[in-house]
Parts: C-alpha cells; structure tokens; sequence
C-alpha cells in the first residue's frame, strides 16, 4: 500500500481544521487533513457567522482572550485570503443592535459592565438612536444597545476561500473517507490506515467538532464534547430593513448584504439529530416577527440545522492530548467556533510547533477535565 508521510495529521475539516492547517502550513509544515465527508459541511457551514468583538488588552477569562486574539485578526485574515485565493469570504463590521426587555435590566447592567471591563465599545441608545438603526423595531423593547466593531463571516464562503488557500499551500485534503484505523506504539499514534493508503505521521491533531471525543476515546482518552442542535431560517426582502445584527438573548437575526437574513437559533440537546422541527422554525419566525415586525412580508428561503461542538464548561479544549505525546485537539468551541477559528489555530499551530502561544491557555487546555 502506497505511504504517505506528513508531518502532521489533521482530522476533521471543519473551520477548526482548516484554518489549523493554514496555520501550521505557513510555518512550513506538510499537512494531510482527512475528513469523512467533504470539508466545511457541518457546523462551520451552518453557522451564522456572527463575529463579536473583544479587546485583548483587557481579556481576563479564557473565553475573552480566545475571542479578543481572534477579534484581532479576522480582518487580516480575510484580507490575506481575498489575495491568496481571489475568494471573498463577505467579512465586514457590520454592528450589533443589542435589546433587552423590561425584565431583562439585571442582565443589561451586568453584560454593560463586562464590556466596560473589557474595554470593548458600547452604547446605550434611546429610542429615537435605536430607530435610526433599526426603523421598524418593536417599541417594546425597553433597552437598546450598540456595539460598533461586532461583525460578520459568509461562512460558506469563508469555508470555500480556506480550502483553497489550504490547497495552494500544499495541505493534501482526503475528503470522504470514514474507515480509519489509528494504529498505536506506546504512548504514540504513528499511522493511519485508510482503505487504499498509509498516512505514517509525526502528529496528529483532532479537529472532527462534536465527533471529537469518539476519535479520541477510541485511542483511550476522554474529552468532552457533545453536539447541541441549533435550527436556522433564512429569510429574504428586496430591501434590508436593517444592516447590524440585532441580538437578544442567544436569538438573533443576521442581515446579509444580498437581502438574505438569518433567524437563529434554537439550542437543543437532542443528540445526532440534525433536523429542523416544526416548533423549532414556529419559534424562530415568531421571534423574528416580534423583534422587526416588517418581517412578517418576508419570503421563507429555507432552513437547516447544525451541531454545536459544546464542551460541559462550554469553552474549547485546545492542545496537547493527555497521556498520548503526539496528538492535540481543538473543538468543543459550542456557539463561537467561527468567531474563535483565527486565534485557535494559531494557538494550536504554535503548541504543535513547540513555539510560546500569543495568549495564554489557562482554563482552555484538556486536562481540566
Ligand atoms: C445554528 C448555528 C449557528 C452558529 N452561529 C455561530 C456564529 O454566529 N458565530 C460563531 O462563531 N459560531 C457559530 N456557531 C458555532 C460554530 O459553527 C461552531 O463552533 C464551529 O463551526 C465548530 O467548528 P469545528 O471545525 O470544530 O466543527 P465542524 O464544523 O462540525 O467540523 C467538524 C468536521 O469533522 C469532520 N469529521 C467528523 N467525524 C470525523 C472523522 N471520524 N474523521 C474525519 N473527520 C471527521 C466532519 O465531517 C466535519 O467536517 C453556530 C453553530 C450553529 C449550529
């Protein structure tokens, strides 16, 4: 059978994956990245693309300092593969419309308070402000709030501008793939045996989102990782009514610049189960409606669903792989993989490298389970 011997192993090729491999290419590195069906069709497609913003001096929680270094570089990043590759993954600081209900005035004060913390820029708008953001917003929203540098991903797009600057540089893609025999030494794993091939390797590194922890536990350890079912309905006016995201709660709406608009999400622990439900898009449109009622004239374009990688603790696992010397992880990034893909695979290229990580990785490595 015929070998083949990079130097690092990626499976799964997911935003993760992809951009992992970009990484560790641009270092120098020869890359396989194997998926089992073809890259960028699961969560990294199904997303929304919603980029919020951070402020990396200020990042104190593992979460803002993955989010903040991300923030960071998405714009680089999209500019560097608009000439790598020619594709435009739409990435633009578009704003974000925050709105809180009467109830809602405890949350209000404590997430205003983590962005002043965070340094990351807000303000509270009144009514006649808010309108002028969103004119047909429903009055009853007691509260409105703007973040000026939140911004978007067509992740699709995205997805397709990294699988191409991945190819150019080198990164060998085997798509649809699903019999893999990982073959073990010691503490080690040294090969993959696909049906026609030897892929023979000095790292491995699991990217494979809420598949993770079944590749993992069938080297013997356990991380976890489980999916979480989030629904999408994807509307359609000839005129936006509106150019920011507009945010309450985890439900929001995303206006793309082709007059398309995202209503997500619905957050559902139904196991593999990827399918959209009636009470699922019921729920979704009347949100919709209730938030921007000029909605209620949209065309129903169509929906899906995807599956959150979700760590219990709800923040990615990054880094080295406990008790196997060769093999490090990157998923479980549950609602914010694509916000968070630059800076974790950077970080992951860099420890995979050997090299010092731009932030730190307290509180993201997998031993904390
Ligand atoms: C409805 C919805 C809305 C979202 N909105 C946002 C958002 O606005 N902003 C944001 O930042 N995040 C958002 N997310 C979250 C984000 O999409 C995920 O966190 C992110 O895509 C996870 O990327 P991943 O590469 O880890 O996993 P995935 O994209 O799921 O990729 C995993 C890959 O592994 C492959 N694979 C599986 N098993 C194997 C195997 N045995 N061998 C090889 N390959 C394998 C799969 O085929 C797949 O290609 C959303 C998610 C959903 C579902």
């Amino acid at each position: 059978m015929p070998l083949h011997q990079p130097d690092v192993l990626i499976m799964g090729g997911g935003v993760i994956g992809l951009t992992t491999a970009l990484c560790l290419a641009d270092k120098g590195l020869s890359i396989s990245l194997l998926d089992r069906q073809s890259t960028g069709q699961e969560a990294s497609w199904a997303g929304a693309g919603m980029l919020p913003p951070g402020n990396l001096q200020n990042a104190t929680t593992p979460e803002a300092r993955l989010r903040s270094y991300s923030h960071s570089l998405w714009a680089g990043f999209s500019q560097r593969l608009l000439e790598q590759t020619g594709i435009d993954n739409g990435y633009r600081v578009c704003g974000a419309v925050n709105v809180f209900n009467k109830d809602e005035g405890n949350l209000l004060m404590a997430q205003s308070q983590a962005w002043t913390d965070e340094g990351v820029r807000f303000h509270l708008l009144t009514s006649n402000e808010a309108i002028q953001y969103v004119p047909d917003l429903n009055p009853a929203f007691e509260s409105t709030v703007y973040l000026p540098d939140f911004a978007q991903v067509r992740n699709p797009r995205h997805l397709q501008a990294l699988r191409a600057a991945c190819l150019q540089k080198g990164v060998e893609i085997i798509e649809h793939v699903s019999e893999v025999n990982l073959v073990a030494a010691d503490n080690r794993i040294l090969q993959a045996r696909l049906p026609n091939r030897i892929l023979s390797f000095a790292t491995l590194c699991v990217t494979a989102g809420s598949w993770s922890t079944s590749i993992l536990q069938s080297l013997g350890v356990e991380i976890p990782v489980r999916p979480i079912r989030g629904q999408i309905v994807q509307l359609q006016l000839n005129k936006l009514p509106f150019n920011c995201v507009i945010e309450h709660g985890r439900q929001y709406l995303v206006p793309r610049q082709d007059g398309l608009i995202l209503v997500g999400s619905t957050q559902e622990d139904v196991g593999f189960e990827k399918k959209n439900t009636a009470e699922g898009i019921a729920q979704l449109l009347e949100f919709a409606v209730s938030l921007v009622p000029t909605l209620r004239h949209a065309e129903v374009v169509r929906c899906w669903s995807g599956l959150r990688p979700a760590s219990p603790d709800e923040l990615p696992t990054l880094g080295a792989v406990p008790g196997l010397s060769n093999v490090f992880v990157g998923a479980g990034h549950f609602r914010s993989g694509l916000q968070m893909s630059p800076g974790t695979a950077a970080i992951l290229a860099d420890v995979i490298c050997g090299s010092e990580t731009v932030v730190s990785m307290e509180g993201l490595a997998a031993d904390r389970f």
